[in-house]
């Protein structure tokens, strides 16, 4: 017999380690142990589950214990929950049903993942209130709706899994209410984009409500309840579901003496490696490090989960495999939106003083001749010097995935936005553009970078002095007559030759179009006749995002 392995937990990293580790020494002992009924099951595909997309239960189990042991010969040992580790002597202690055991180990896996925060809220124990981590909870979640003893719901918290079961529900016919408490949903992009998911999800008859916590949920004799916001106000509702973030399931680590982060992350080297010998950690549980600030994060996703499973038994196995950090990338579906993210964004560069230009580009999936081309929103930040991205995010309907691991590619190979301009990308009318919006986005940011555009942004308009400044809008006058940013002057870009004259050369010109071109063109035209300009970067679209209300 080789190595003894032990592994906690039994879902993305803990079974991808177990499967590496087996391809790689075939005389290992390896023993799994999970404290839930299930292993390897599809943790991201229980909203679905609950919205009836997967019809099938059984689709969401992807392995058994069984046909783990057939396929990889690990003892997979379910219902077995580790509840502390003595790293001196190299043992671990495992609750099972009212009995405690230990076994020894040459090597420590802990895979433990995370659990949903529940805040200590007044009424956070009704059984209507739910969270979302495993096939239980689906369980419990799917039993309620389908005994319909719910027609409405409240969903806290609009990160991914707030946003996936307001979606699941609004599919099941409740009426759904989500409560954030910040001013956005899906806080991995800046707030100009986000908002396009507002008006999407009220278009599809979300309630919204941002910019407000919950206070208590107050359970009636109905078996309804009444959410209590902070600002006062009152959803009725016959179900609630807490989806406001995901804390470390570590206490057995802390306690263990293997040391932590402050949010309760264990603390790995680029190994996945622990401070203690032959112990080592990986998934939701870890801290890791961004790829593009080098801070320490907590990045909780499948695809690091398994990455990093597979390098911890690499190093198990003597393969010097090292995990070079996390860069986020990211991907929603709100109803028929996407949206992704990969890098930092606006708000990460500003919270650790990172140095940035930012442009915005809106294109379309497709050639735009060719039917069924939809809206695509990019914004990417990007280096000042150089012109290296940093960060990606994109928006739309389609094309949304395919974008998104164009920038999450480019990004970790560390590509500037020259490189993005240059990118041959494969391109027929129904996939593509012969500049595809990936390339857009690198031209752009290139005329940023090399001041042939000098752009400003949709924040800037309200600090324009009217002495210094003038407004110029060169949609057309019936764009400009359907809405308009105050106090400017359209003059359309078609007959901008014609008409300078109506401009005042002693003042800085701000020019708008409605998504940034029109205004490029305008501004080189203006440019080259001796007059300063700037163009709004991401045009009228971006403008009223940015000040988009609900
Ligand atoms: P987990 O997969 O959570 O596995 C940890 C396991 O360890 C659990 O089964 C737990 O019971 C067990 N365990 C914990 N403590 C002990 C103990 N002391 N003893 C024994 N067993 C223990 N990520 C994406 O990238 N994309 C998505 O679309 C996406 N959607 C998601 C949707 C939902 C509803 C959820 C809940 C998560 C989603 N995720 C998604 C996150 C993704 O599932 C996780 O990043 C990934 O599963 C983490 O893997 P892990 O091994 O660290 O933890």
């Amino acid at each position: 017999m080789g190595k003894k392995i032990l592994i906690v937990g039994g879902v993305a990293g803990g079974a991808s380690c177990a499967a590496r580790m087996r391809r790689l020494d075939e005389t290992a002992e390896i023993i799994m142990f999970e404290k839930g009924n299930y292993i390897s099951f599809a943790n991201c595909g229980l909203p679905y589950y609950i919205g009836d997309t997967i019809k099938d239960r059984e689709n969401l189990i992807i392995q058994t214990p069984e046909k783990f042991k057939e396929r990889f010969n690990v003892d997979v040992r379910t219902n077995s929950e580790v509840t502390s580790i003595n790293p001196a002597d190299k043992t671990i202690t495992i609750r099972a049903g009212e009995s405690d055991y230990t076994e020894r180990y040459d090597a420590l896996v802990l895979s433990p993942g995370t659990s949903p925060i529940r805040p200590p809220l007044r009424g956070i124990d009704s059984p209507i209130v739910f969270t979302l981590r495993n096939i239980p909870d689906t369980d419990h979640i799917r039993a309620h709706v389908d005994s319909k003893k719910a027609r409405r719901a409240v969903v806290i918290g609009g990160g991914f899994i707030g946003l996936e079961m307001a979606e699941s529900l609004r599919h099941r016919g409740l009426e759904v209410t989500l409560v954030e408490m910040l001013d956005q949903v899906f806080t991995p992009a800046d707030k100009e984009l986000a908002s396009v998911l507002h008006q999407h999800l009220i278009m599809n008859g979300v309630r919204l409500v941002l910019g407000d916590g919950v206070k208590e949920i107050a359970p009636a004799e109905d078996a309804s309840a009444e959410v209590v916001l902070t600002s006062g106000k009152r959803i009725q509702t016959e179900m609630v579901i807490v989806s406001i973030g995901v804390k470390p399931d570590t206490d057995f680590v802390k306690k263990s003496g293997i040391a932590v982060g402050d949010r309760g992350t264990i603390i790995v080297d680029e190994h996945m490696r622990t401070d203690k010998p032959d112990v080592y950690a990986v998934g939701d549980a870890v801290e890791t490090v961004d790829f593009v600030s080098g801070k320490k994060v907590h990045v909780p996703l499948a695809g690091p989960a398994n990455r990093q499973g597979r390098i911890a038994a690499d190093n198990m196995a003597g393969i010097d495999s090292v995990y070079k950090n996390t860069q986020g990338t990211a991907i929603c579906k709100i109803f028929d939106l996407t949206a992704a993210v990969t890098g930092i964004n606006e708000k990460d560069a500003k919270r650790w003083g990172i140095p940035f230009l930012k442009s915005y580009t809106h294109g379309t999936s497709h050639a735009g001749y060719y039917p069924g081309a939809y809206p695509l929103s990019i914004k990417i930040l990007f280096d000042p010097k150089g012109g290296k991205l940093l960060g990606a995010q994109v928006i739309g309907k389609e094309g949304v995935d395919k974008r998104i691991d164009v920038f999450a590619t480019a990004l970790r190979h560390g590509l500037t936005v020259y490189d993005l301009a240059e990118l041959e990308l494969a391109y027929a009318p129904p996939y593509g553009s012969a500049k595809d919006p990936v390339n857009i986005a690198g031209f752009v940011a290139q005329n940023i970078l090399e001041s042939r555009m000098p752009v400003f942004y949709a924040e800037d308009v309200v600090s324009i002095d009217s002495s210094l400044q003038q407004l110029l809008d060169v949609r057309t006058a019936t764009e400009h007559e359907q809405g308009a940013i105050d106090n400017s002057l359209c003059i359309p870009v078609d007959e901008l030759r014609m008409r300078m004259n109506e401009l005042d050369k002693e003042k800085e010109i701000m020019i708008y179009c409605q998504v940034g071109l029109r205004g490029y063109l305008a501004a080189r035209m203006l440019m080259q006749q001796g007059f300063r300009v700037k163009n709004l970067s991401g045009g009228y679209k971006t403008y009223t995002n940015s000040r988009g209300s609900v």
